[in-house]
C-alpha cells in the first residue's frame, strides 16, 4: 500500500474542519488501535468516517470485514483503491452515519471501530448505548478528545461524572484503552485525545431505560442540589430514593451507576 500521505496527496485530501477531519498516519497506532477490540479475523467491523483510510487498513490488515461510512465525497477514489488492495473485505458507504440505518447493514454483530469526527461522535455514541440490549454491536472501539473520554469512563465523587457515565456503564464496561497526543493527527486538534473500549454486559433486570434516562437527565441538570431538589421532575423518585436507601440530601454526583439502577428498577 502506498503511505497515507502520498494518498492525501494524490486525491487532494486537505483536511475538513467543518467535517471533524484529523487524520492519523502513524501505521503503528492504527495498529495498536485495531487491537483494541481483541481478534478480528473474519470479524465485522463498522467504522464511521474512514476519511482516506489510515484505520480502516489498520482493521483490513487485522482481517476484518470492514463496512464503512463516509460523508465526504472526496474519499471515495482513495478507499476505493483500498478496497481493490483487500477484495471482498471492504463496503463504502457515502453517507451521513447519523441518518445510516446501520444495524441493517450486518448479518453478525460488528464491533465499531472509528475515530470519530468530534461533531457527531458523542451523539453517534449515545445512539450506540441507548439501543434495544442486547445491542446490535459487539463492542465500541472509540477515539474521543480525552475530556469526553474522561466523562465516559469516570467514577462517582469527580467532577467528570454524569449522564455519560452512567449511561455507558450501567450495562457496559468501559476503559480508556489509550492516550493518543494531539500531535499524532494532522492537522493536530487544541487538545488531546483517548481510545476508549466499550463491551456490552447483561442487562440489570427490571429497570427501563427511558426511566434511567429520566433520573439521570433530573438528577444531574442540577447536579449541585440535593437528590430532594433535583429529582422533584420525576414523580415519586423522591420517595423511591429513600425506599431504597439513598439519603436524599446526597448529590447526584454521589450517587454510584449501581445506586441509579437500584432507583429506576424502583422507578420501572
Ligand atoms: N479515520 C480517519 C483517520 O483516522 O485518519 C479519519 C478520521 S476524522 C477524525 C473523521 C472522519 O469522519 C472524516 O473523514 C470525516 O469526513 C468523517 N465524517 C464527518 N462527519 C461524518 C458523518 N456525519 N458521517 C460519516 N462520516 C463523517
Amino acid at each position: 500500500m502506498p503511505p497515507l500521505r502520498d494518498v492525501i496527496n494524490r486525491h487532494g485530501l486537505s483536511a475538513n474542519k467543518a467535517l471533524g477531519q484529523n487524520f492519523l498516519f502513524d501505521a503503528q497506532l492504527l495498529d495498536r488501535i485495531a487491537r483494541v477490540p481483541g481478534d478480528l479475523a473474519g470479524q465485522d467491523v463498522f467504522e464511521v468516517g474512514p476519511g482516506p483510510g489510515g484505520l480502516t487498513r489498520a482493521l483490513l490488515k487485522a482481517g476484518a470485514k470492514v463496512t464503512a461510512v463516509e460523508r465526504d465525497r472526496r474519499c471515495i477514489p482513495a478507499l476505493a483503491e483500498l478496497g481493490e488492495a483487500f477484495p471482498g473485505m471492504l463496503r463504502v458507504i457515502e453517507g451521513d452515519a447519523l441518518e445510516v440505518d446501520a444495524p441493517a447493514l450486518f448479518a453478525q454483530r460488528p464491533h465499531i471501530a472509528s475515530n470519530l469526527p468530534y461533531n457527531v461522535g458523542t451523539a453517534l455514541t449515545v445512539g450506540w448505548l441507548s439501543a434495544d440490549w442486547a445491542p446490535w454491536w459487539a463492542s465500541l472501539t472509540l477515539m474521543f478528545q480525552k475530556e469526553v473520554a474522561e466523562r465516559i469512563v469516570a467514577a462517582p465523587g469527580t467532577d467528570a461524572y454524569g449522564r455519560l457515565a452512567v449511561l455507558a456503564q450501567w450495562r457496559s464496561t468501559a476503559r480508556i484503552a489509550m492516550p493518543v497526543h494531539r500531535s499524532a493527527f494532522t492537522p493536530p486538534p487544541k487538545v488531546m485525545s483517548a481510545v476508549v473500549h466499550i463491551v456490552p454486559a447483561d442487562e440489570p433486570p427490571g429497570v427501563k431505560f427511558k426511566v434511567l434516562e429520566k433520573l439521570t437527565a433530573a438528577a444531574f441538570g442540577q447536579r449541585r442540589k440535593m437528590l430532594r431538589q433535583s429529582l422533584k421532575a420525576v414523580p415519586r423518585a423522591g420517595e423511591a430514593a429513600e425506599a431504597v436507601g439513598i439519603d436524599p440530601t446526597r448529590r447526584a454526583e454521589t450517587v454510584s451507576v449501581d445506586e441509579f439502577v437500584e432507583l429506576a428498577r424502583a422507578l420501572s
